[in-house]
């Protein structure tokens, strides 16, 4: 969770991550977000501040503790971690969670859930915008979701009554290159694309670029023309593959730089895209 975010979404925002995803992109800068902790307890000795313990719950099953104040967040246990996961996480309840947005109300324009893969916590979420929604005190926050755009249009139906935006990742635009590169297929990012922005809901589409890897300017002519009638109400923003926080294979292929960017915003811009946003840091 993190109190206060400048870059998710629009103002000052609350970020509530949720762990595990539906994705496995090779890409991933934050891989321990993608699996579920399952209590192996194979951490637990690795910690060289004991903020890790195992306890024994009720039913007499094994569980990972984590301590947050004994934490320095040296990620040692995210290193040796088989899952793909992270002990440091916490379960919390809609009113939990509540409570917590509530003290910080005053100083944010609105909350974003974010991954992982939030919408895999679609009962959840729902809820907790519905709460937000609903409750004289924090009505005034807006309710955006950052997402992988994998969830169905049935499931987007039952969340767009008390969401204000997505900010949704096209991760590549032929659907081969896409299953390379998340495990996935990319149909359903077109429909959510389609009806979230039906729905005026649609806030920004990400693009990632991955210098000779992610197709986008090989395939320039269609993506503009398929982005050219979202641009005059969507930011387009175009973020640059870096190597922070990859692991594995992703860590040999080239690193995109501002010149590469610049490059892609240009394609775009000469075939009537608007709204471009590139990174501002590199
Ligand atoms: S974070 Fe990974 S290593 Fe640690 S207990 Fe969970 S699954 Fe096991
Ligand atoms: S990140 Fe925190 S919990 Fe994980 S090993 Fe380091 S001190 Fe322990």
């Amino acid at each position: 969770m993190l109190n206060f975010s400048c870059v998710d979404g629009p103002g000052n925002r609350m970020v509530i991550f949720f762990q595990g995803c539906n994705y496995n992109c090779k890409n991933c800068h934050n891989p321990q977000t993608i699996g579920i902790c399952n209590h192996c307890a194979g951490c637990v000795e690795h910690c060289p501040t004991q903020a890790l313990q195992t306890i024994h719950t009720e039913n007499e099953k094994t569980k990972v503790a984590w301590n947050q104040a004994l934490c320095t967040e040296c990620d040692k246990c995210i290193e040796v971690c088989p899952q793909q996961a992270s002990p440091k996480t916490m379960t919390m309840t809609v009113y939990e969670l509540i409570e917590k947005i509530h003290e910080n109300r005053l100083f944010i324009n609105g909350i974003t859930v974010s991954g992982g893969e939030a919408s895999l916590n679609l009962p959840f979420i729902i809820s907790l915008f519905r709460l937000i929604k609903t409750t004289a005190s924090l009505k005034h926050l807006t309710c955006m979701i950052d997402s992988n755009g994998s969830l169905s249009v049935t499931g987007w139906k039952h969340l767009t009554p008390y969401l204000d935006g997505a900010m949704i990742d096209l991760k590549a635009w032929h659907d081969e290159t896409h299953k390379w590169l998340t495990n996935r297929s990319n149909h359903r990012v077109f429909e959510t694309m389609n009806f979230l922005h039906a729905q005026n809901k649609l806030h920004e589409i990400r693009l990632l670029h991955i210098p000779n890897k992610t197709d986008f300017m090989e395939q320039i002519e269609k993506v503009a023309y398929y982005l050219r009638p979202f641009s005059s109400s969507v930011k387009i923003k175009l973020n640059a593959f870096r190597h922070h926080g990859v692991v594995g294979d992703a860590l040999n292929w080239d690193e995109c730089d501002k010149e590469e960017i610049n490059q892609l915003a240009n394609e775009l811009s000469e075939r009537g895209v608007e709204n471009l946003l590139t990174p501002a840091i590199y």
